[in-house]
């Protein structure tokens, strides 16, 4: 199974992803995990993507497209993948149709996130995540159960993203608006979109998506 989670910054992709990765045994691709190692790996490409990150800006379709074959190849071709925060242009979608096509998967579901805008900002500016598993947290909406300790690694060592401020996001959002919502259409039109309720808490947001991968 192969599906994509839509929704602006911020919307819960990363935190629904986690969840399916460990009760489906799915990847999760998300192109800004990837970009962000590539940043701190200090490689060509992290080169390229590190100040456009900042200015919360998009990193050319040609990047990230690349980075999704790769690592698509990477990964055993029955496992099912997770797209998180991609495809976010036009030009994104019709690549992934065909690096899709290209390995024999096909796109199943398309989960849209929807969330108030006057919510992701607080959700955004309130979000950590674990520096030696990556799990994500909110200072507000998810702490850890034992204050200072990751509940799956039992690290404590936590992280911030540098873009993850109230003057960024506002641009993350500006494009997200004009860049991402238009490709929804082009997923209506297959029949594979379906909308869940992204203002739910975090575990009813869960239950919504695994119903509709049952469906
Ligand atoms: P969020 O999950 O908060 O929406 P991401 O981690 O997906 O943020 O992305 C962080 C940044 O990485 C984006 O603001 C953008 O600069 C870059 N980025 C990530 N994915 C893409 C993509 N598919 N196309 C272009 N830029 C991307
Ligand atoms: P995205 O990947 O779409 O940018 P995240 O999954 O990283 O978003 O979620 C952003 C922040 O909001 C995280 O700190 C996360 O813990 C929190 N969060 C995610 N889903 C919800 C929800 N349904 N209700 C409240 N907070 C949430
Ligand atoms: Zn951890």
């Amino acid at each position: 199974m192969n599906i994509i989670l839509l929704g602006p910054p911020g919307a819960g992709k990363g935190t629904q992803a986690q969840r399916l990765v460990e009760g489906h045994g799915m990847r999760q691709l998300s192109t800004g995990d990837m970009l962000r190692a590539a940043v701190k790996a200090g490689t060509p490409v992290g080169l390229q993507a590190k100040a456009v990150m900042e200015r919360g800006e998009l990193v050319s379709d040609g990047i990230v497209s690349a980075l999704i074959g790769e690592e698509l190849d990477a990964m055993g071709a029955d496992t099912g993948a997770i797209f998180d925060g991609y495809p976010r242009t036009a030009a994104q979608a019709e690549s992934l149709d065909a690096i899709l096509a290209e390995r024999g998967r096909k796109l199943e579901h398309v989960i849209e996130l929807d969330v108030d805008e006057d919510a992701l900002v607080e959700r955004i500016t309130g979000r950590f995540t674990c520096a030696g598993c990556g799990k994500g947290y909110h200072d507000k909406f998810e702490q850890p159960r034992l204050a200072g300790t990751c509940d799956k690694c039992g690290g404590t060592e936590f992280k911030r993203r540098p873009d993850d401020n109230e003057e960024t996001v506002r641009t993350r959002l500006a494009e997200y608006r004009a860049k991402t919502a238009p490709i929804l259409p082009i997923y209506e039109e297959r029949g594979i979109v379906s909308r869940v309720n992204g203002m739910a808490d975090i575990d009813d947001v869960t239950r919504a998506i695994e119903r509709i991968l049952r469906s």
